[in-house]
């Protein structure tokens, strides 16, 4: 095949989008292990879930032999309204780096939510019209999710309560106001308006919030109030099934024009973009079709795959939630302040925790100042201003593309550009006054955080 030569940006026909999304599950030889209900230790039966969750997601979140799942035709046209989402060859970045190495990114931050997260968002609000439900309840950190729930829960006529991290709530008014905009309702977490909530308050008075307890609180109301459910922006193999429209995507565009990237990177909050954006490519892998070197990209505030344990832990602060067997920091752990809300979550998907496990998968830590170097440095010569969570996976492309510099080796890297930055001016300001810290947690942070997860026969003995 002759080469063709490779555009800047590479969109695909909507006739050419994702029909299925694919199930990374179904080729996994040892498969993520199932959540465990905190109460008897037994594996979460479906009933038991359904409590907390849609039906539907339910059976997604348990299907471990499913290779595919149809997207329903509703889906498929939302996805329409941002998607397909472009494939980008990064020739300034590389021009600018003078490096040998070939960068692609998939850019999700394409929509007004500015994430990838509207790609689950709108599955999730789907399921729950399509059982007949009033509305969804959920956390959110930074905002994206709750940004992109709403707008999902306004397009299906949804009530849609967002539960907010209080410090992400104050620091992020606009965001929020955007929430409000798509119909959401917003509250501050921790609250008063949930058992759990006031519990929290009472022991940490002035606390600035966590994800944990947020999830807490959202769950509490879900459960308690008829005819809702409740929803997680990441974490659940449910969320990384639906984001593998962004690997599904980006796996038909390559193919296209040829192309096999050598290393795929991506930033890892709970682990939802970056398993969907990996997933066709592990699954080729995991069947022994192909070969890449996948990395995960962390803030070394929030170390959970480079220096947690793995282990069952709770999901949530408030221990509300099914135990999850992941790379964890304890769900007590509560990082500090850094700038990507998005990736200050204790955990790490199952399924990629499995991954990572296994050895299928690397991950780097990289301290915040040098995030916002890259990320700089890329809006300059790409002209997107890209969110601090996705600036993680920018900062290990170019650390990646350097390399090949030194050795001349002209390796492809493909990474994913999860969401754009305009809500967090803030922390670019910091950066820009010189006024960002690194905070890395002691080994005696990280302790006091293990310390919270349950013994149990088989768990951290
Ligand atoms: C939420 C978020 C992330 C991290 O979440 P994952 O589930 O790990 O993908 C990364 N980037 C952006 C822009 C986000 O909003």
């Amino acid at each position: 095949m002759s080469e063709k030569k490779i555009p800047y940006k590479i969109y695909l026909e909507e006739s050419e989008m994702p029909k299925e999304w694919y199930n990374v599950r179904a080729d996994m030889k040892n498969k993520p292990a199932p959540l465990l209900n905190p109460g008897t230790l037994k594996p979460m039966t479906e009933e038991e879930l359904g409590v907390v969750f849609c039906e539907e997601l339910v059976k997604q979140e348990l299907d471990n032999d499913n290779r595919f799942i149809e997207i329903p035709e509703k889906i498929r046209d939302f996805y329409k309204m941002y998607r397909p989402a472009p494939l980008v060859r990064a020739y300034c970045l590389e021009e600018k780096l003078q490096t040998p190495a070939k960068i692609y990114y998939k850019f999700e931050g394409n929509n007004t939510s500015g994430s990838h997260k509207l790609n689950s968002a709108i599955a999730q609000a789907y399921y729950a019209k399509d059982q007949g439900l009033k509305g969804v309840t959920t956390e959110t950190g930074a905002g994206q999710w709750g940004t992109a729930l709403s707008m999902a829960c306004s397009y299906l006529d949804l009530d849609c309560q967002v539960y907010m991290v209080k410090c992400s709530y104050e620091q992020k008014p606009f965001r929020r106001e955007v929430m409000r905009t798509y119909g959401a309702s917003v509250t501050p977490s921790p609250s008063e308006t949930t058992e759990i909530g006031k519990k929290i308050l009472a022991e940490h008075p002035g606390t600035s919030g966590s994800l944990g307890c947020a999830i807490s609180e959202a769950v509490e109301v879900a459960t308690h109030t008829e005819g809702y459910r409740y929803v997680l922006g990441s974490v659940l193999n449910q969320v990384l099934l639906h984001q593998s429209v962004i690997g599904v995507e980006t796996k038909i565009a390559m193919d296209k024009y040829g192309i096999k990237p050598d290393i795929i990177i991506g930033c890892a909050g709970g682990g939802s973009n970056l398993g969907g954006l990996i997933s066709p490519f592990m699954g080729e892998q995991l069947r022994g079709e192909a070969e890449y070197q996948f990395i995960a990209v962390e803030p070394a505030s929030c170390p959970s795959l480079t220096r947690g344990v793995f282990a069952y832990d709770f999901c949530d602060t408030g221990m509300v939630c099914p135990l999850a067997k992941m790379y964890t920091l304890g769900s007590g752990f509560i990082p500090s302040a850094n700038h990507a809300g998005g990736l200050r979550y204790h955990g790490m998907s199952s399924t990629l925790s499995q991954l990572y496990h296994d050895g299928y998968m690397e991950a780097r830590s990289v301290e915040q100042t040098s995030v916002f170097e890259a990320a700089e440095q890329f809006a300059r010569v790409e002209g997107i201003l890209p969110a601090p969570e996705s600036s993680h996976a920018i900062k290990v492309a170019i650390d990646e593309a350097m390399k090949c510099k030194e050795t001349g080796e002209e390796k492809t890297i493909l990474f994913g550009l999860t969401g754009t930055g305009y809500f967090d001016m803030y922390a670019y300001e910091k950066f820009h006054d010189g006024k960002m810290t690194d905070y890395i947690p002691t080994d005696e942070d990280l302790k006091a955080g293990f310390d919270g997860i349950p013994r149990f026969p088989g768990n951290m003995e």
